[in-house]
């Protein structure tokens, strides 16, 4: 990485850290996704990743929820069965990243395709 998009990324982060605190409120201290308590969370933006960054397009997540969202190959499949709780969330940014995981599992596993069928009689 060359300097210049290092501290790029280190300027994107200190804008992160001023939702810190309203993030942390919201979460109670527990992963957004999962639900995870006593661990520690880091700030997460859900895609599309707006230009500046905004308080309603980040999570608060686990590492287990960080790994499992950074490599499509090395997902563990079983922990996202948390997420036929979230997509019920009234954090959209945890609603939205649900539903687009669940759309995602839903190709190879039937309890994702029946959570996603259970949410659309209802939206
Ligand atoms: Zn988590």
């Amino acid at each position: 990485m060359s300097k210049k998009s290092q501290s790029k990324k280190q300027e994107r982060l200190d804008q992160l850290n001023y939702f810190g605190k309203n993030l942390v409120r919201r979460c109670s201290s527990q992963c957004e996704l999962c639900e995870a308590s006593s661990v520690s969370l880091h700030i997460y933006e859900v895609e599309p990743v707006p230009k500046e960054p905004v308080l309603e397009h980040c999570l608060m997540i686990c590492d287990t929820c960080e790994q499992n969202l950074s490599s499509a190959k090395h997902m563990q499949v079983d922990h996202w069965r948390c997420l036929t709780k979230t997509m019920w969330s009234e954090v959209d940014a945890a609603k939205v990243l649900s539903l687009s995981l669940l759309k995602y599992l839903s190709e190879k596993n039937a309890w994702a395709q029946e959570a996603l069928e259970a949410i659309s009689y209802k939206l």
